[in-house]
């Protein structure tokens, strides 16, 4: 299997001016921020997203357009917020995305497409993109269709913090 991280690394505007494409899977664990977000996978299951990354420069000879399309799924798990157990969600991507020359023209055209806009930036990489359209994909309160154990929510905070008592151990030696 070939590695992935040096690509995911490049930076998206160069890579798609020299008609870069890629079909990928990568594993939840290389996505650091969507891991942040979900539930820690099962030792032995780790969820894989595979997605596609396509450049196209439309009108070449007049507008000089640079678009890429991305397409992602992966399927992870979150807590639910009613029941809090955990709970399968499919994050899906499927977002057509236009470069133009900067921010302010960004901001500026935002409302008047459909298309979403970027402006060339070093620190948009091809996995800064992918987590933050994962990102973006997931539920903003995750929750079961019907939960299977409707709880009544109880606050946690009476709860001592796990590493609290750590803490205190840690002072204790000192
Ligand atoms: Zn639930």
């Amino acid at each position: 299997m070939k590695t992935v991280d040096p690509l995911l690394t490049l930076e998206l505007y160069p890579w798609a001016m020299a008609g870069g494409e890629a079909s990928l899977s990568t594993p939840l664990s290389k996505l650091s921020r969507v891991a942040q977000a979900t539930l820690p996978p099962a030792h032995d299951h780790m969820p894989v997203c595979q997605w596609q990354l396509h450049s196209q420069l439309k009108h070449p000879d007049t507008l000089k357009q640079l678009w890429v399309h991305l397409k992602a799924s992966l399927l992870v798990e979150q807590i639910c917020q009613r029941c809090l157990l955990p709970m399968p969600v499919s994050l899906e991507v499927d977002r057509h995305f236009r470069f133009v020359a900067d921010e302010a023209t960004a901001l500026a055209e935002d409302d008047d497409c459909d298309e979403d806009l970027l402006s060339p930036a070093p620190e948009l990489t091809l996995l800064a993109l992918l987590e933050d359209e994962l990102l973006l994909a997931m539920p903003l309160i995750a929750r079961h269709g019907v939960c299977d154990e409707p709880l009544p929510v109880q606050p946690e905070q009476d709860a001592p913090h796990p590493f609290a008592a750590l803490a205190g151990l840690k002072l204790g030696k000192q």
